[in-house]
């Protein structure tokens, strides 16, 4: 067996929840959420809260618990293990087919003129994904990411949800909030 190492954010309070199954800190509905994020997770499971990480304020908060309601809220890192067969693709060492690339202190070294030189090594995929720098947020994405030029991202979904409640609000309908 081996292991992949990965990272998830989740709700700061999750935190005993998700390391140690205690979920007795959380209301009902927050532990039914934490245990579909749990469910959707498998088969990786989050092990620690990552090294040095400590809650974080966002108010994005919806994009890592959608169904809180909540707009603003503390988000953590959490390290997530994920057991593998020694056989599985994504446990083959990262390899260059377009150099004799060398691979020193777990950084990919190709030679000089590499068309893949700077791309991404894809564990999923087994290739190279080339990258692009977003002229917008400056942020490194995948050549084919849009970034921010993509019609809808996260964030505007998420705003527009908060905008479609409060619509529902000022025509004096309904609005499901979650208890505590
Ligand atoms: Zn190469
Ligand atoms: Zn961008």
């Amino acid at each position: 067996m081996a292991i992949i190492v990965g990272e998830e954010t989740f709700p700061a309070n999750w935190a005993s929840a998700l390391v140690n199954g205690d979920f007795s800190a959380l209301t009902l509905l927050e532990a039914d959420r934490c245990r579909d994020a749990m469910t959707a997770l498998l088969p990786a499971r989050v092990v620690s809260i990552s090294d040095g990480a400590s809650p974080r304020f966002t108010w994005n908060f919806g994009l890592y618990d959608p169904q809180s309601g909540f707009d603003g809220g503390e988000v953590l890192d959490y390290v997530t293990h994920e057991f593998v067969n020694e056989n599985d693709p994504r446990m083959r060492p990262v390899r260059c087919d377009r150099c004799e690339m060398l691979m020193i202190c777990g950084v990919a070294c190709h030679e000089r003129g590499c068309p893949n030189m700077g791309a991404r090594w894809d564990r999923e995929a087994q290739d190279w994904v080339r990258q692009r720098e977003c002229r917008e947020c400056g942020c490194t994405v995948d050549e084919d990411d849009p970034c921010c030029s993509a019609p809808y991202d996260d964030e505007e979904d998420f705003y527009q949800g908060i905008e479609e409640r409060l619509d529902a609000l000022e025509d004096g309908g309904e609005v499901s909030e979650p208890e505590g």
